[in-house]
């Protein structure tokens, strides 16, 4: 038995007809570039998560840039987010020429936590070295973090928020849809991604009407009447229309797949009791399940038995991003983020998507309760 982490395949043979005729309509209409998919993907995103506005783009990274760029985040300024979630974060705040100012995670939903929020933001205005302008949430494996508590941190400092929702599009929070949770948010259509795309591809959202023109310029070379009058440095930051047309039959069954991923990560968590620690969902929130991720002391154990199996598991993250050998100069050591770095040595995911069959959750549980004895 060999099963995939993320089988994209399964989701495929579903939609195979209407994702395989609107690839066809691309290719006969030939507006490769913004063709009418884009605008037709764009209104159904904005509407799925009550965003005014879904600005698609060339992937979920460009999407932070395009974020940060709209707040003309620059040098001196300090930008506060979690060391525990993929590079990109962090990457597209110091590509800016700003300063990422790391902030611990809650431990129990691995997410950043705003009390630590809090004193980071003052340690900073403490210093006067540099300006405190926002904060970059992730909803990491899927999982909204405390935005209560983040934007009574915003509030006070005058900061932004920007929502890295890369993994947690289409999650709940206190009945409100991730994609609108930030002053902008932003998602990936990365294939592996709950909502993901057949390539690269990304989106940003904001009900703010000034932020929307300003990030549909800065997608464009910083276009004003168009790409020729140029207004302001951008990027070359589009998402393609071969893959807004693909995109169109996947969002129709999304609603459906999120439900599907319930269903798998409660099973795993009904299996899993007592074996490992299992993921803590605070009422009032809905997980999409990027991942499902598990802690333990014997991972490595765990990992190997798995593996004999048949069954992969992958670490997210090994190292969190202070620790990283880009981020160096910032002066990070290890200990400045103790509940990170202890989540990044027991954390391992273990394999998630919506169609897992019956029984699989089990048989996970079986291969750790052997090799736990
Ligand atoms: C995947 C991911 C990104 C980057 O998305 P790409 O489309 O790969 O550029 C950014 N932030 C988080 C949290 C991610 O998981």
């Amino acid at each position: 038995m060999s099963v995939p982490f993320i089988d994209l395949k399964a989701q495929y043979a579903r939609i195979q007809d209407d994702v395989n005729a609107g690839i066809q309509r691309v290719l006969e209409h030939g507006k490769y570039i913004m063709g009418p998919e884009i605008a037709e993907f764009e209104a159904l995103l904005a509407d799925f998560c009550g965003a005014k506005h879904a600005i698609t783009c060339s992937n979920g990274t460009d999407a932070l840039s395009l974020g940060l760029m709209a707040y003309d985040v620059g040098p001196d300024d300090a930008i506060f987010t979690t060391p525990f979630t993929f590079f990109a974060t962090a990457e597209v705040i110091a590509l800016t020429g700003a300063t990422p100012v790391f902030v611990d995670i809650d431990p129990r939903t691995f997410n950043i936590d705003p009390q630590k929020l809090a004193i980071e933001v003052e340690k900073v205005v403490a210093q006067g070295k540099l300006k405190p302008r926002g904060i970059m949430p992730v909803n990491l494996f899927g999982l909204a973090p405390d935005f209560d508590g983040i934007d009574a941190v915003a509030k006070e400092h005058d900061l932004f928020v920007l929502e890295d929702t890369a993994q947690g599009f289409g999650g709940l929070y206190k009945g409100r849809v991730s994609g609108s949770l930030g002053d902008i948010s932003s998602t990936s259509f990365f294939p592996a991604k709950p909502l993901g795309c057949y390539g690269d591809g990304g989106a940003v959202f904001t009900s703010n009407d000034e932020l929307a023109d300003k990030m549909r310029s800065l997608r464009v070379h910083g276009q004003g009447v168009d790409k020729y009058d140029n207004v302001r440095i951008g990027l070359n930051a589009r998402f393609d229309t071969i893959q807004a047309a693909i995109m169109l039959p996947k969002l129709a069954i999304f609603p459906e797949e999120i439900e599907l991923r319930q269903k798998v990560a409660s099973a795993y968590t009904k299996a899993l009791d007592g074996l490992v620690e299992t993921p803590y969902v605070p009422d009032g929130y809905t997980s999409v399940w990027a991942q499902y991720s598990v802690l333990s002391d014997r991972r490595e154990e765990l990992q190997a038995a798995l593996q004999t199996a048949g069954i992969p598991s992958v670490i997210y993250y090994r190292i969190p991003c202070h620790l990283s050998k880009a981020f160096e100069h910032l002066g990070y050591k290890e200990g400045d983020m103790p509940e990170s770095e202890k989540a990044s040595k027991r954390i391992f995911s273990l394999p998630m998507h919506p169609y897992i069959e019956d029984g699989f959750a089990e048989q996970v549980a079986d291969v750790i309760r052997a090799a736990l004895v």
